[in-house]
């Protein structure tokens, strides 16, 4: 047997596949009035990915940015089923969905299949790695909660235990092995490796300094970006301010510089005179893209009603799991979920009005009555002349801008709405990136939470102490 569902036998059953941007936002627009929903994802949570890097530098504590499901679910008109479990295949023939309890605690029945009408794949992506030797056993990701939580005690694990920053502190050690300990790789210079670069330093600066002033002018981080510049997505002037801005904070850039290897002591980079170099580091975070999951690398292709090709109007996908013209933004996810809810209000309206026209033809085909018979077919070719209007509209994406926080207190903007796009350093952008990231944070309690904990960093710094 399957989990108990809320289910009403009148409605159609939607099944939303993830917990992330899409379909977090799809749930918070769907009136579930209308339709059974379930809810399948390995993550019990949504989490709001921007300040991921501020919770590896602890910043931020991971709880702050994360908002379970279920606080999204319960102030629905109806219930929504949550299971936290991975959708593993789905039949689009008999219309089902097969899933699996991955969770340490499991009841007698860990794997289950439940009929769906209508299915929406919102799984996002996974970090690309290109299949380059030692990522995976040698680099920390910046993807999901416990990567970011991995950084921040590996941090603590390595930079401030006896094995790093007291071991590099503790006479004897070489110059060139106290360097190694203290050099930081980020790999990718799109915004999250940018971001995470920025982070690190603050954290450097406002944080290890004072604790650790010896070794503090020691510490080095180097950015490396394969392609010529970092943040293509920005317009060069704000590159250039960040490229200025990293020089300052004296993070290195290398661009045009390709990580061919990741090893435990170092990085093997191709530079761009074509030689290959061993550069020694003591902690590499890999944030060289997304690519799509196991099943579709490629992604799902989608039309513009965010419908999968082929599927018959049965199954949508949303975010960063489709391969459409939008970028893998949060934005891109946001927009396309609410949209999707939207059709879904809009595709209710239509069905009922085909039971209508359906209805009225049988009570037409079994009036007794000419007069009867009559009224029920104009009543029927008036709700077909509405269907024949109804459209639901494609979707379209509106660009609210893109904003990135660089360090220093400086955020970077292109706000297509000032036309054009504008820099800026110091309190002011302090503060508008801060703003901008809490009015879009989804509830009270997360923006109470981040709030508060900037202002504790900012009184106290952050807690470098070792667990
Ligand atoms: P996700 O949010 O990744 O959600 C995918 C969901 O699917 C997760 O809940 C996952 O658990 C679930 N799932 C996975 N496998 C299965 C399965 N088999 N069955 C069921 N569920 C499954 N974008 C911006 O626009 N602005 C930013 O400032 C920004 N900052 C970012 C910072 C970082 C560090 C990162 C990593 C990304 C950032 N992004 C930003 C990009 C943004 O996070 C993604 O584009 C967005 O998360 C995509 O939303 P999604 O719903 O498609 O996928
Ligand atoms: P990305 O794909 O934007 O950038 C990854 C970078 O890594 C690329 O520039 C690529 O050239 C480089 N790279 C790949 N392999 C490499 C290698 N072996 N050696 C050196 N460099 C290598 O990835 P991202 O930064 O994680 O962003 C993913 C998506 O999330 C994007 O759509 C981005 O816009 C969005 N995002 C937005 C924000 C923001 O708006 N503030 C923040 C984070 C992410």
């Amino acid at each position: 047997p399957g989990p108990q569902l809320p289910h009403d036998p009148d409605k159609k059953t939607i099944v939303v596949l993830g917990s992330g941007w899409g379909a977090t936002s799809f749930l918070n627009h769907l009136d579930t009035a209308d339709y059974n929903v379930v809810v399948i994802s390995p993550r019990n949570y949504f989490l709001f990915t921007p300040l991921l890097p501020s919770v590896a530098v602890g910043t931020l504590s991971p709880r702050s940015i994360l908002q379970p499901t279920r606080y999204v679910t319960r102030h629905k008109t109806r219930a929504v089923e949550v299971i936290e479990a991975e959708a593993q295949s789905v039949d689009p023939v008999n219309k089902t969905v097969s899933f699996v309890d991955n969770s340490d605690i499991q009841g007698s029945v860990s794997s289950t299949t439940i009929p769906y009408d209508y299915l929406v794949y919102a799984v996002g992506a996974e970090t690309q790695t290109f299949g380059i030797p030692g990522v995976t056993e040698h680099a920390c990701f910046m993807k999901e909660l416990n990567d970011a939580e991995k950084v921040w005690p590996s941090f603590r694990e390595f930079l401030l235990t006896d094995h790093r920053l007291e071991s590099a502190a503790f006479p004897g050690q070489s110059e060139a092995e106290i360097e190694r300990l203290l050099h930081m790789v980020v790999v990718g210079g799109g915004p999250t490796g940018v971001e995470l670069s920025g982070e690190l330093h603050d954290f450097l600066e406002e944080d290890l300094k004072s604790w650790y002033p010896e070794l503090a002018g020691k510490i080095k981080i180097t950015l490396v970006e394969a392609l010529p510049s970092v943040l293509p997505m920005f317009s060069k002037r704000l590159i250039d301010y960040t490229m200025s801005t990293f020089k300052e904070s004296k993070i290195d850039i290398l661009t045009q510089t390709m990580v061919k290897e990741v090893k435990e002591r170092s990085v093997i980079l191709a530079m761009p005179d074509k030689s290959i170099v061993d550069m020694p580091c003591g902690m590499v975070v890999w944030a060289a893209g997304n690519r799509g999951r196991k099943t579709n690398k490629r992604g799902i292709t989608i039309d513009e009603y965010m419908e999968m090709k082929g599927s018959n109007g049965s199954i949508f996908a949303i975010g960063d799991c489709t391969s459409s013209a939008h970028a893998p933004t949060a934005q891109v996810a946001q927009q396309q979920g609410s949209y999707l809810a939207r059709a879904f209000a809009q595709r209710v309206k239509r069905d009922r009005l085909v039971d209508q026209v359906a209805d009225l033809e049988r009570s037409a085909a079994m009036s007794l009555h000419e007069d009867d018979r009559k009224k029920a077919l104009e009543e029927a070719e008036g709700a077909k002349r509405q269907l024949a209007k109804f459209k639901i509209r494609p979707f379209s994406y509106s660009h609210q801008g893109t904003l990135a926080y660089i360090g220093s207190d400086k955020a970077i903007a292109d706000l297509p709405f000032l036309n054009g796009s504008f820099a800026s350093g110091g309190l002011l952008t302090y503060y508008f990136w801060r703003s901008a990231y809490i009015s879009t944070l989804f509830s009270l309690r997360n923006r109470t939470l981040v709030a508060t904990d900037w202002l504790r960093t900012k009184v106290f710094g952050r807690d470098v102490s070792r667990e």
